[in-house]
């Protein structure tokens, strides 16, 4: 490291609250070593009554971008310049890239969860999906998916304080764009059989599967997958949930979040730096196969 931070080395710094869990530093230095470029990525607390000051700290610093996640996704939208049209949609920004002062708020999630697809050759392309959840991981997916050109997005969700988002979402991409949505209430399970059945791909981008809920799934059983099914999962711990184990099962193909994970850091790393995150180094330093 003695060697690495040079008087010319840039910061890019991840603001949230909590972080010190983040695995985003450790892909990110690696990837900056890895390539031998002139960066340090390092984590901030940094929550809602300090993220004024850490904008404008970015700003002084001259600091050539930054990662936010939670509290700080919407909030920070009032401090930029501009945003990348899927933050726009989403109303959520997980990257920022300074360019001369110009702050661009960008969301990288969906981005991620799209080229995980790719990566994995599974191409949802001119496609039906069907997917549970309207959270963060839920809209940057469903919002990305339908810029891309997927044909179809059924969204299911349960009546909670998420459900009136995933209204929003489906009014956005129905007048935004050229995919087709709607919404259901999880609650329905005939509804989301039927749904499923004449979809391409079924994900899930909630936390179930995930602690505290690790082991269930809304998934009542193996009829609810045939073969040709594609199931992914935002959920990376476990590596495999309840409901990929279950896809699995029924012969579905299944991928996990790490390639999202591993993805969403990937397009952030492009935007500030102009290079491609070295993924096949990095699934292999991180373990993320
Ligand atoms: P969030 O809090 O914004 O949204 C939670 C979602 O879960 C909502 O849609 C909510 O209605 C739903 N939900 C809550 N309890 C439920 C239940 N009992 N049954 C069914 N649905 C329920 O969370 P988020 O930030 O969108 O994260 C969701 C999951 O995605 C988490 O597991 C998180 O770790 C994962 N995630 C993964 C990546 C990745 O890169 N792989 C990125 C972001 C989030």
């Amino acid at each position: 490291m003695a060697e690495r931070i040079t008087g010319h080395t840039e910061l890019i710094g991840l603001m949230a609250y909590p972080i010190r869990h983040s695995s985003s530093p450790a892909i990110h230095n690696e990837a900056f070593a890895y390539l031998g470029l002139d960066y340090a990525y390092l984590a901030f607390e940094v929550d809602n009554d300090t993220l004024e000051d850490a904008i404008k700290g970015m700003r002084a610093l001259q600091m050539p971008g930054a990662n936010l996640s939670m509290p700080n996704k919407a909030a920070v939208i009032p401090y930029l310049d501009d945003l990348s049209p899927a933050a726009r949609l989403c109303g959520a920004v997980n990257t920022i890239v300074n360019k001369d002062g110009f702050l661009t708020g960008h969301i990288t999630d969906g981005v991620g969860y799209m080229q995980a697809l790719k990566g994995d050759g599974i191409d949802v392309i001119g496609k039906k999906m069907t997917i549970a959840g309207s959270g963060g991981a839920a809209t940057a997916i469903q919002i990305q998916a339908a810029l891309d050109g997927v044909k179809e997005i059924s969204i299911f969700n349960i009546k909670d304080k998420f459900w009136d988002n995933a209204k929003e979402t489906v009014d956005k991409i129905t007048e935004q764009t050229d995919c087709k949505a709607a919404l259901y209430d999880l609650a329905d399970l005939d509804k989301l059989k039927e749904e499923i059945e004449d979809s391409y791909l079924f994900a899930n981008a909630t936390g179930m599967g995930m602690k505290p809920r690790e082991g269930q799934t809304y998934i009542p059983d193996k009829s609810f997958f045939r073969p040709e099914l594609i199931v992914t999962d935002v959920v990376y711990s476990p590596a495999e949930t309840a409901m990929l184990k279950m896809a699995k099962e029924a012969g579905c193909k299944t991928m996990n979040g790490m390639g999202m994970l591993l993805f969403q850091a990937a397009e952030a790393f492009y935007l500030w730096t102009g290079k491609e995150m070295p993924i096949d180094h990095m699934k292999k330093t991180l373990k993320f196969d």
